[in-house]
């Protein structure tokens, strides 16, 4: 059998394989050779299974070193598709089904919604022990065939096998796939890894969730390729936080801006770990960040904060700020990919003015598995756009000012308001729905919605919120909701999804509406 080589881990000089790569909270540190050899006898069951490229693997599982294991090994042989698990039972039917999946890879405990559906899918379920040991002791993958028999060479994925596949909020209810190659993500990891300098001194603290792609790549992928080391947490926590900077003294991290304003609120409580901290820098992406975090961030942990762009569609990174060289409110140059701005026609405007952001490049996708009509509107001559709108200034640095897109970036979660209509219009007590935007002080937005109930018919807010929270997961569920009489429309007869928070007066504190309706916004706080 050829030995099966993860392309996403390093390939370290002898004698170097000793030195930590996974850490986690409560758990024996492992060794690259250790994760190696996890890693590799994982992928040798996979295939062992039956599981071949292009065969995709589901995987609900919290975040920890069992889900950073099982998507490298996985992610080598077939194709890893993560869900989220806050996924509820609608969204599980829904995207087993797309994804086409061959197995579901969950743990033993808990994740009875994804198992049930899955298997009335006719899904088959393979259970996972969490460890409790070492980060790396051997998973118990209950893999439900057996070997075929024979099996004398494991070819694992080449460059242009599907490595991961995600599911895009996109412009359509429907989520759009991305499918992501071996080579797009090698691009990837080495773009963030060069951009940021990371190697074997390096520790990452990992707090992302890791069925994103800017958990996945930035903090998983690209520090362990640089033969440096990885704390899996179970996810961002910010009390927990300043626990694991001082257990672990992490050379970095990298987290969404809303994580960043809640690490900043903590700091000040915890300034004898502040103190001992030996951060070489933060890194920030997913969502806008605001200069004052930025700013407050480099004062409180003496270090440079990088902002950087990314999307799924680019296997993550696509333009990030430098070590040595920031502007705050960019995101920074190109790394790898090659960013244009232009304007309809697809020509480049002048430098400082703004126009759709389109980028082209070895990490960039080849186009959404499922929708031909949206390739054909988002490719032109090799060129990707990405729906964000912004300007490049004369040191090729770019600024993004807006997009194009209708999703709601509810601090780096992405929600698309379609799919909340789509939810809603099936509702005989409503006559019109539109989710849509809305301004927020630490997410940067936040997901509300609009409605004119049917006429004759009441509801209230608490009765739209349990709608949408009956198939949705609950980041997508609105505090906010307006009801109407009707909903404004632009001067063409058209709802303007994007300006909708504008024309209710809902860009400042929701309690200044100004439109004919009420709103009703729930302060209970949920966490993300
Ligand atoms: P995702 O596919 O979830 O990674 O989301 C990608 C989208 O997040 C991009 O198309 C942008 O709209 C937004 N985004 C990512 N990074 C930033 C950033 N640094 N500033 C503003 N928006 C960002």
């Amino acid at each position: 059998m050829t030995s099966l080589v993860c392309p996403f881990l390093p390939s370290l000089p002898s004698g170097t394989g000793r030195k930590t790569a996974l850490l986690s909270p409560g758990r024996q540190a492992c060794s690259h050779q250790s994760l190696t050899a996890a890693v590799s006898g994982t992928a040798a069951r996979l295939v062992a299974a039956g599981l071949k490229p292009g065969d995709v693997v589901a995987l609900s599982m919290p975040n920890g070193p069992e889900m950073a294991i099982l998507f490298l090994a996985v992610a080598t042989v077939a194709t890893a598709a993560p869900l989220n698990p806050a996924y509820r039972e609608a969204e599980l039917d829904f995207y087993l089904d797309d994804l086409g999946a061959k197995l579901l890879l969950c743990p033993k405990s808990g994740f009875e919604t994804a198992k049930s559906v899955a298997r009335a899918r006719g899904v088959p379920v393979a259970e996972v022990e969490l460890g409790s040991g070492g980060a790396c002791d051997a998973l118990i993958v209950d893999l439900p065939a057996a070997a075929p028999e024979g099996i004398v060479e494991i070819a694992g994925n080449r460059s242009s096998d599907i490595a991961l596949l995600l599911h895009t909020s996109g412009t359509t209810a429907r989520p759009k796939l991305v499918g992501l190659t071996r080579g797009n993500i090698e691009a990837s990891i080495r773009n963030v890894a060069g951009t940021l300098h990371l190697g074997q001194d390096d520790v990452g603290l990992s707090i992302l969730p890791l069925f994103h792609i800017h958990g996945l790549v930035a903090t998983l992928c690209a520090p362990l390729h640089a033969g440096g080391a990885v704390v899996c947490t179970e996810g961002f926590d910010a009390m927990k936080f300043f626990r694991w900077l001082g257990d672990f003294s992490p050379t970095w991290y990298s987290a969404v801006p809303s994580m960043h304003q809640a690490i900043l609120q903590r700091a000040k409580r915890n300034p004898e770990i502040v103190a001992k901290a030996r951060l070489r820098f933060v890194r920030s992406s997913s969502a806008a960040l605001a200069p004052a975090t930025l700013e407050g961030l480099e004062t409180t942990f003496g270090c440079p904060v990088v902002e950087a762009y990314g999307m799924t569609e680019a296997a993550h990174q696509i333009t990030s700020n430098r070590l040595d060289h920031r502007l705050p409110g960019s995101v920074g140059e190109m790394t790898g990919a090659r960013v244009r701005v232009v304007n309809a026609a697809w020509n480049d405007v002048p430098t400082g003015t703004v126009g759709a952001i389109v980028i082209q490049g070895d990490n960039v996708h080849g186009g959404y598995l499922n929708a031909p009509s949206a390739n054909e509107a988002s490719f032109r001559d090799g060129w990707f756009d990405t729906g964000d709108q912004g300007f490049l200034d004369d040191l090729r640095r770019l600024t993004i000012t807006g997009r194009t897109k209708e999703i709601i970036n509810r601090g780096g979660e992405k929600i698309a308001p379609l799919e909340l209509d789509a939810v809603l219009a099936r509702d005989e007590r409503i006559a019109e729905a539109i989710a849509f935007a809305i301004p927020h002080r630490s997410l940067g937005e936040d997901v509300a919605v609009a409605i004119v109930p049917a006429e004759g018919r009441t509801l209230h807010a608490e009765d739209v919120r349990s709608v949408l929270g009956n198939v949705l997961a609950p980041h997508k569920v609105p505090r906010t909701v307006v009801f109407l009489d009707v909903i404004p429309k632009g001067p063409t007869g058209k709802i303007q999804r994007l300006k909708l928070a504008e024309l209710l007066g809902l860009t400042g504190e929701a309690s200044a509406l100004k439109a004919s309706g009420s709103v009703d916004a729930d302060p209970a706080k949920r966490s993300r």
